[in-house]
This record gives structure tokens, C-alpha cells and sequence, in this order.
């Protein structure tokens, strides 16, 4: 039996994902804790030596950059997931207008009914993962069809998905691992660290809240950090390959 906190497990009501995580063969979360502490230790220590490729990942690009940056990342997480000869919907993205409320620090939203992610201004360094993980949302809306969109097709999702734990937490912690393989394949692609340093941190530190059972106080975000538990749970017994099979409908909701 695993040693997931019971409190959270009694909160996902996703049958789907509760079965897979029952009975994992090892003892959980220190083990996990100590994986990604590791990871982590690594991007930092790295990225003491990149120094001379910071500067151009540290500036916030103007707007008419976006669709450019969008283009990698969506090249990138086509690759992971393998939907290279899928046919998705075209992306828009923009910055949040003057009237989005900002919650602090680099977040984005992806808005179904307009095909569009809005991101917060930020580095180039925070959209790498940012952009993968909004993508990622377009990519499951466009081919995975969650049940819930039939009743609710306008809806925007990121906002919606509060009161719909059951999938929101599907979704987060799919998009959330979605984005952190590719920001690590941009780290080594680039030599440059701190591509991987927020998903990996966001990970560690939602496990290490989870140990200490503080996780429920964090009701705003813990759709995402009730997803990066389970994922990481899943992850580790099948393998980062879940996220595509996921995609390609080797799972059922
Ligand atoms: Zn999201």
C-alpha cells in the first residue's frame, strides 16, 4: 500500500487515476522527495556555469515575440507527445490584458472557447515551461475530449475547473508533466538550467507540503499540486511515457 496522505486521496474522486496509483511497489513520498531534491541540486549546480547564456533567456520579449515562442514549445511538446502527424487547432496567445488579476509570479491561462493562451509577462526562462504547460491544455482540449466540455463548451476552463476537481486534477498534473520533460529536453538542449528549475522546484516543494500534510490549505492552486502528486506517483511506476499514452487514449477518465 502506498503512503499517500489519506486526506488527498479522499479528495480525487477520479476512479481512473486512483486505481493506478493503489498497491506502488515502493514506499513513496521520501523516495520521491529524494528524486527530485536530486534534480534539483543538479539544475542549481549547473547553472552557476551558465552565466554567459543568461542575459538572453533573463528578458521579458515583447509581444509580437509570443507566437514565435509559442512555435517551439508547441514543436516540442507535438515531439513529446507524439502528435507530430495530428492535426491541432491553431493557438493564439497574448499577454494578460490591463483587466486580468494577477496571482503572482509567471502563470498563465488557457481559454478553450477562444483558443487562446494569455500569459503573464515574464522571462523567457519562466515562459519555456509556461507555454508547454498552456499548450499542453490546448492539446488535451483539442483531442482528448473531456467529458464534462458536451455541458460546458464555453466555459473557460483554467477558472471553470476549481469546482471540478475531479478532472481539473487530471489535467494540471498532466499539463504540469507535459511541461516539465520539455523544459528539461530545452535544458539540455540549451545548456541552460533554469528551463527546468520551476516545473522540478513546483514538483519537490508540492511533495515536500504534502509530507508535512499542508497541502489542503493551498485551496486556490491544489487542483495543480493534487495533479503533480498523483502524476509524480504515476510517473514513477509506468514511466514519463504516461503523458503521451495519455494523449493518444490509453487511459480512460
Ligand atoms: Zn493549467
Amino acid at each position: 500500500m502506498n503512503n499517500l496522505p489519506k486526506s488527498y486521496l479522499e479528495r480525487c474522486t477520479n476512479e481512473q487515476l486512483l486505481k493506478r496509483i493503489e498497491n506502488l511497489p515502493f514506499n513513496g513520498l521520501e523516495e520521491l522527495i529524494d528524486i527530485y531534491a536530486n534534480q534539483l541540486k543538479k539544475l542549481k549546480s549547473s547553472g552557476t556555469q551558465e552565466k554567459n547564456v543568461s542575459s538572453k533567456f533573463k528578458k521579458k520579449p515583447p509581444a509580437k515575440e509570443l507566437p514565435f515562442l509559442l512555435e517551439k514549445m508547441r514543436k516540442s511538446v507535438d515531439k513529446f507527445l507524439n502528435l507530430e502527424k495530428e492535426e491541432i487547432p491553431f493557438c493564439n496567445i497574448a499577454y494578460f490584458g490591463a483587466d486580468t488579476i494577477s496571482v503572482g509570479g509567471p502563470s498563465g491561462l488557457y481559454h478553450y472557447s477562444r483558443q487562446l493562451i494569455e500569459v503573464e509577462r515574464c522571462s523567457k526562462k519562466n515562459l519555456c515551461w509556461l507555454l508547454a504547460h498552456e499548450y499542453a491544455h490546448h492539446v488535451q482540449f483539442s483531442i482528448m475530449n473531456p467529458p464534462f466540455l458536451s455541458q460546458n463548451s464555453s466555459a473557460l476552463p483554467e477558472l471553470e475547473l476549481s469546482t471540478n476537481l475531479q478532472y481539473s486534477i487530471f489535467l494540471e498534473g498532466h499539463a504540469d508533466g507535459v511541461a516539465r520533460h520539455v523544459s528539461q529536453r530545452h535544458t539540455r538542449r540549451h545548456s541552460f538550467s533554469a528551463f527546468a528549475i520551476p516545473p522540478v522546484k513546483r514538483m519537490y516543494l508540492t511533495l515536500q507540503y504534502a509530507k508535512k500534510e499542508k497541502l489542503s490549505t493551498k485551496e486556490i492552486t491544489d487542483h495543480h499540486d493534487l495533479g503533480n502528486l498523483l502524476f509524480a506517483y504515476l510517473e514513477h511506476r509506468e514511466g514519463p511515457g504516461i503523458y503521451k499514452a495519455m494523449v493518444h487514449g490509453e487511459y480512460d477518465w
